[in-house]
């Protein structure tokens, strides 16, 4: 017999969170453990109003699967049994950790992904003034970190990113509309984001306009996250984006995240792995996609006030999963 757990958890942030899409002040997350002869194995994910979830919701969803978990479920069983979203993953991921614990191997040997020394992953810059933006890089540049990415609304885009810009001038830029901007004036955003060398553009349009960048020729990535959940996301964003964005949250774990992720490299997207405002728990859970993507932005933890222990070690723009050598 299996024990099953689920609850939720605040974790207040250090300081707002501000996207298109409005702003934050904790990350609420629901946890799922499970246990079994003793060995535990524990699943974190984080509730999207934009994809119809809440707590409640996430939480009344596993309940609807507690009796099927506690004989035993398997993944595989799960993928058909819940929706792809946060209560899949919560579960999913959970049953991923006990495995590995029961097997007593790192979530890495069990998906057969190689461990890098360290994974570059990118720091966000929240919606503010251009000044208070730019200051943010330039702080976030000065800590080591190298790779950014912008929120933007439909305000203020080239004050905000000229700014961000001369803060730091070598700094690989991406950014994220969160589906606010119109197809109207696009390729203008599009030639400006070109012309201050920003390497990719995350979900400028609302999901439902996706229509608009077919035959829309730019001069820079495009990459869908709203757009893009699982496979069955992905006959849909052909010839309009580049790149998609996985997220365990969107996907329904990490099971569904490694065959979303296989389909869109055959397919010829190129991959970034995200992730929602969480612990380290749930970047824990989609550490062995990061070698396969051209952009991590797992940087939901350094948002908290305080992490989880054991916390991924965020040392500035990186995840450094290898200790340094101790020399000097
Ligand atoms: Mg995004």
């Amino acid at each position: 017999m299996r024990t099953v757990k689920s609850y939720p958890e605040a974790w207040p942030l250090h300081s707002p969170f501000v996207i298109a899409r409005g702003s934050r002040h904790e990350a609420k997350v629901v946890v799922v453990e499970l246990e079994e002869a003793g060995v535990k194995g524990v699943g974190e994910s984080t509730p999207y109003a934009r994809y119809g979830e809440s707590e409640a919701s996430v939480l009344a969803q596993i309940a609807s699967v507690l009796p099927a978990l506690q004989q035993g479920m398997t993944r595989e069983a799960l993928q058909q049994a819940l929706p792809p979203g946060a209560a899949r993953n919560a579960i999913d991921c959970a049953l991923w950790d006990l495995a590995a614990r029961q097997q007593q191997q790192s979530l890495w040997q069990q998906t057969a992904a190689t461990m890098p020394a360290q994974i570059v992953t990118a720091q966000t810059v929240s919606i503010d003034t251009p000044e208070a933006m730019a200051n943010s890089a330039r702080a976030l540049w000065e800590n080591g970190a190298t790779l950014l990415k912008v929120k933007l609304d439909d305000t203020f885009i080239t004050e905000r990113l000229i700014a961000i810009r001369a803060a730091v001038p070598q700094a690989t830029l991406i950014v994220d509309a969160n589906e606010s901007w119109h197809p109207e004036g696009l390729a203008a955003r599009c030639q400006l984001l070109a012309d201050l060398q920003v390497a990719m553009l995350e979900q400028p349009l609302p999901a439902q306009q996706d229509e608009a960048l077919s035959h829309f020729r730019h001069p820079l990535p495009i990459c869908a996250d709203e757009s893009c959940h699982t496979r069955a996301s992905l006959p849909a964003l052909q010839g309009r984006y580049e790149m998609i964005n996985i997220k365990l949250d969107k996907t329904g774990g990490l099971t569904e995240a490694l065959a979303l992720a296989d389909a869109a490299r055959s397919a010829g997207f190129e991959l970034m792995l995200g992730c929602m405002l969480c612990t380290s728990r749930a970047i824990q859970a989609a550490l062995p996609l990061a070698p396969r993507a051209r952009f991590v932005d797992l940087d939901g933890p350094t948002w908290l006030a305080v992490d989880v222990e054991p916390a991924v070690p965020f040392v500035g723009g990186a995840i450094q999963l290898m200790p340094t050598s101790a020399a000097g």
